[in-house]
């Protein structure tokens, strides 16, 4: 049955929601799509609703493509599974908590492991009855922090979880690759320019995870890509591999002193001019004060007269400004030494430039270089020499951490990818779907073991893979509309047709009737605005913000036989002979 505007439960706004910061969740308020009940919380309205439906059967057939079986969790779960995995503390303040009359706790799910594994070991005990994946379409909850953007980081949300079980390594890489290449069916039916990339497995523990994230500038992950070898990987799971380290005899050659600044000591000028005649970047560029003031090495003495070269960590901050940064490393300035920090190193060091000089909310932070070798990229600051003068020795500059990696969340554009290519691009990317080898992390917490082949218990590994259903409709929000509203691809559009009939003539308005009922014969499903009283501009602008692929205009052209049928994306319109429209819409 068409949706008529004259009854359908809708109510287009003209004025942006005054709590909405993305376009994308802007229009899907404006359209009513959606309606905001509580921070991170949304009511699907009737358009809204057919859309999120469309995603889920394109997620489901997937699913059930590759042999997953459907269930429903209750979102309402119990305490004790989660206590026993330990994610009833680790979850912290993202965990929804709540007690029942009795006072016994309970929590919302924030995910599910816990009880696909509980619902498995009382119910298979043999490795005959294995491999299973299991799936659901279902309400998670997370008192997220910063619930923003609408439905890409609701505090309520709709997540299809599906949980893999094998008895060996070998099931479960099997069942991760059927998991990968259903998911991939999924992004491209639902029409997103999107990347594999090599994910932290963070919290879940296990090893393999990869992140399907829909490249975005709206989105809130970074990710590195190399054109050449088609490596990509969220940045939070970069390592880049140690640079080259540098040559012993320089680090031999270095006087070693403490560090001690003079009225001597080189300004930011001298430095950055030193670091270009001395050490010309491999890659043409010049060095900039920010460069150099990534990183001082400090060349230190221990109580023994051995040298030992120690990092320390300017500001992350690197739009730093060269001359402020001046200005507050004075003597004075430095920040009194951290025992804390350097309790390897008692009486080593005077001073640092830390947080204090930098201001309290400097992103400066204190590193150690426990291994003589620099990352390429390092300024290099040795001490006073013995006539009391600094010697400034700039290595080339860059953040490292005391196990000689690139900090991942230091990785820059052009740097090279961990796998030997070429420069790696960085973009940000919203997190869609995410595909994890738990092995048997889960299964061993909660004792889920069967029978092996020779009767012999064994744990059962697992996989968990999420998409997130409910994120997925604001992402293509974001991705398709353009100035007028929004613009969906034909998968996800909550109607195939959008028939608008204008003036005031009753022909029009059966002209129009008849239109419907032959393109609903046809298979389509149609919105109509059947609205006596509103005025074409409205219906037209209503039309464009509500983004149907395709809009019908039944009116002036009737006096010639014609509609007009318009193609909201591009635009594009043309005049149709009345009785030939049913046919031409598609
Ligand atoms: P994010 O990094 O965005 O916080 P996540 O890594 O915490 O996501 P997972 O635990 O991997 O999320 O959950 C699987 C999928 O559920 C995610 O890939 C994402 O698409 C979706 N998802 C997670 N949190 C939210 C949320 N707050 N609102 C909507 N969808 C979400
Ligand atoms: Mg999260
Ligand atoms: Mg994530
Ligand atoms: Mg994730």
């Amino acid at each position: 049955m068409a949706m008529r505007m004259s009854t359908l439960f809708l109510r287009t706004l003209r004025e942006d929601p005054a709590d909405a910061e993305l376009p994308g969740h802007k229009l899907l308020v404006r359209a009513g799509y959606i309606r905001r009940a509580a921070p991170g919380v949304y009511t699907w309205l009737p358009l809204g609703l057919k859309v999120l439906r469309k995603v889920e059967t394109i997620v489901r057939e997937e699913m059930d493509a590759i042999g997953g079986q459907e269930l429903s969790f209750p979102a309402l779960l119990p305490r004790e599974p989660y206590e026993a995995t330990n994610r009833w503390t680790e979850y912290g303040d993202n965990l929804f908590r709540l007690q029942d009359r009795k006072g016994v706790d309970m929590l919302l799910g924030p995910t599910h492991e816990e009880m696909f594994t509980l619902a498995v070991k009382d119910m298979f005990s043999s490795y005959k009855e294995l491999p299973l994946t299991l799936y659901q379409i279902q309400t998670k909850y997370r008192d997220e922090a910063r619930p923003r953007a609408g439905l890409l980081r609701g505090r309520e949300f709709i997540m299809k979880d599906s949980y893999s079980f094998d008895v060996d390594d070998a099931g479960l890489e099997a069942a991760y690759q059927r998991h990968r290449a259903a998911y991939v069916r999924i992004f491209d039916r639902l029409g997103f320019d999107y990347v594999i990339v090599h994910a932290d497995s963070g919290a879940m523990g296990g090893s393999a995870s990869e992140e399907f994230l829909a490249v975005s500038p709206v989105g809130e992950d970074t990710f590195v890509r190399c054109e050449a070898t088609g490596y990509a990987a969220n940045v939070e799971a970069v390592v880049v591999p140690q640079a080259p380290p540098v040559d012993p005899a320089v680090v031999a050659a270095t006087p070693a002193a403490h560090v001690e600044d003079t009225p001597d000591s080189p300004t930011i000028e001298t430095l950055v001019a030193q670091a270009n005649a001395l050490h010309p970047r491999a890659d043409g560029r010049e060095w900039t004060a920010a460069d150099t003031l990534k990183n001082v090495v400090v060349m230190l003495t221990h109580p023994d007269g051995t040298k030992e070269p120690l990092a320390i960590g300017l500001p992350g901050d690197r739009e730093v400004d060269a001359k402020r940064l001046e200005a507050q490393v004075s003597p004075a300035e430095w920040a009194p030494f951290d025992e804390k920090d350097f309790a390897a190193y008692p009486m080593l060091v005077k001073g640092y430039i830390g947080p204090r000089a930098l201001g309290e909310d400097s992103p400066s932070k204190i590193r150690y270089l426990l291994d003589p070798s620099v990352a390429e990229g390092s300024a290099w600051i040795t001490g006073a020499d013995e006539h009391g003068k600094h010697v400034f020795d700039l290595v080339v500059g860059r953040d490292f951490t005391a196990d000689g990696t690139i900090q991942a969340g230091e990785i820059r554009e052009g740097d090279p990818s961990p796998d030997g290519g070429g420069p790696l691009t960085l973009a940000r990317g919203i997190e869609m779907g995410h595909i994890f080898q738990l092995g048997r992390k889960y299964a061993e917490a909660l004792d889920l073991k069967v029978l092996d082949e020779n009767g012999k218990l064994v744990t059962v590994t697992m996989g968990s893979y999420g998409v997130g259903v409910s994120r997925a409709v604001a992402a293509v929000a974001e991705a398709t509309h353009d100035d007028l509203g929004l613009c969906w691809p034909r998968a996800l559009a909550p109607a195939d047709v959008h028939v608008v009939a204008t003036g005031k003539d009753q022909a029009v308005f059966d002209s129009a009737g008849l239109l419907v009922a032959d393109l609903e014969a046809a298979g389509l499903s149609v919105i109509y605005d059947d609205r006596p009283k509103v005025s074409p501009g409205v219906k037209f602008k209503d039309a464009e913000l509500l983004g149907v692929p395709t809009i019908v205009v039944v009116g002036k052209g009737l006096v010639d036989g014609t509609i007009e049928i318009k193609d909201r994306a591009s635009g594009a319109r043309r005049d149709v002979p009345v009785e030939r429209a049913a046919g031409e819409v598609l």
